[in-house]
């Protein structure tokens, strides 16, 4: 049995180790994802669960066996958790729960039966299989699955499969006393450290590929208010300009903060922080699905709006309003604050700059009008 005491003894406590530290350096380098905390739990446990389970081949004893049972239910229970969290679904403690405590209550039941090994490997056997099958609830709970999906998907229905198959193995050996054929050790054991590396790597590829899909939005984010940067409003505002319908549906609305240097000198650099976000949070209050909204830099916001779905003046003038009549009610020492915008509606075939270029004339258009008002580009943007 020398092929045992390495796999089991070594292999696959060594290469948990190995997961649950490699996790653990992705957890504590980028935060961001609490479901892959959650992994370096479940690897962790995986991992004594091994070296209790070395134990347990030196010195067998029922409480090194129960530990090693608990131990290996709970790593596949936590796995079932974190990927309840990264598909932002419930993770259903309870049902998890009724498997993990059904399967002890089976273990049990076996303690001291003739058969009992046998017997309590197939109950814990059905029960990973019952978390496997928990586990693929979540992933298939995507309507659309990433590539990277669809490998974990795939992975587990073959975890679930190898956890189902070895129950039939232990009853089609026949074997009549108190212990495991050598096939099944030796399945069992191969296909642990398969199930293992396996769904690892399909761990880490999502894992990789939601911490590189955090740095795209990142680097396409304004971090102050939440809307799209100026490199972001521009990939978005030009997908939408060359989509289909084109630009003839769109307008360029441009917004500027009155008088905000002021605003910054009187009440401190904090203060003008707030009114931004105020500002933008009313463009978001008041848009309606399918605008593109961003802040270009300091206290200039765009936002691209469809025409078939509110008229480009209806929109600035709620925005207008909304933010004048909050701005004056946020601060108690009644500080007032306005804004300027100017609409341009696009052209047959105009193009984003073009269009960002009217809808900025208009702007100034706007503050040279008085300030607190919205200006067309042209004629043809009048209201009406
Ligand atoms: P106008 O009515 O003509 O627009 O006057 P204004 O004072 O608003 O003039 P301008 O647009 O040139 O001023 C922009 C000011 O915004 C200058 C800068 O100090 C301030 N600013 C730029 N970015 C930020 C920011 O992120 N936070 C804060 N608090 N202020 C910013
Ligand atoms: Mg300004
Ligand atoms: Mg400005």
């Amino acid at each position: 049995m020398v092929i045992l005491d390495v796999v089991i003894g070594i292999l696959n406590p060594v290469m948990s180790a190995i997961f649950a530290v490699s996790l653990y350096f992705l957890w504590r380098h980028d935060r961001q994802h609490p479901y892959v905390a959650i992994l370096v739990a479940s690897y962790t446990v995986r991992t004594l669960c091994f070296i209790v389970l070395y134990f347990s081949l030196q010195h067998d004893t029922m409480a090194l066996r129960l530990l090693a049972n608990v131990l290996i239910l709970l790593a596949a229970t936590l796995v079932a958790v974190a990927l309840a969290v990264r598909m932002g679904r419930a993770p259903g403690y309870g049902v998890l729960l009724a498997i993990n405590l059904l399967t002890m209550l089976g273990w049990w039941l076996f303690v001291d039966s003739a058969r009992g090994l046998q017997e309590r490997g197939i109950v814990v056997n059905l029960g990973i299989a019952a978390i496997c099958a928990v586990m693929l609830r979540h992933v298939h709970s995507r309507t659309s699955r990433t590539p990277v999906e669809q490998l974990l998907y795939f992975q587990i229905w073959m975890a679930l499969l190898l956890f189902l198959a070895r129950p039939f193995i232990i009853m089609a050996s026949g074997s009549a006393g108190n212990e495991y054929p050598l096939f099944y050790w030796v399945f069992t054991s191969v296909s642990d450290v398969i199930i293992a590396s396996t769904l690892a790597v399909a761990i880490f590829a999502l894992i990789a590929s939601d911490v590189m899909g955090r740095m795209r939005s990142d680097a396409l984010t304004d971090v102050l208010t939440g809307l799209l940067n100026r490199r972001g409003f521009e990939q978005e505002a030009n997908a939408a300009l060359s989509g289909g319908g084109g630009g003839q549906a769109a307008a360029m609305i441009m917004g500027d903060l009155d008088h905000f240097k002021q605003i910054n000198d009187r009440h401190g650099h904090g203060r003008g922080d707030r009114v931004i976000r105020l500002f933008a949070d009313k463009l978001r209050e008041h848009a309606p699905p399918g605008t593109v909204i961003g802040r270009l830099g300091g206290e200039e916001f765009v936002a691209l709006v469809m025409r078939d779905r509110i008229s480009p003046h209806v929109f600035a003038e709620r925005v207008r309003a909304a933010f004048s009549a909050d701005a004056a009610g946020a601060f108690a020492d009644g500080m007032r604050s306005t804004a300027s915008i100017g609409i341009a509606a696009a052209k047959d075939g105009e193009d984003y700059p073009g269009l960002l270029e009217r809808a900025d004339a208009a702007l100034y258009q706007a503050k040279a009008a008085g300030r607190d008002c919205i200006w067309p580009a042209s004629e043809r943007d009048l209201p009406g």
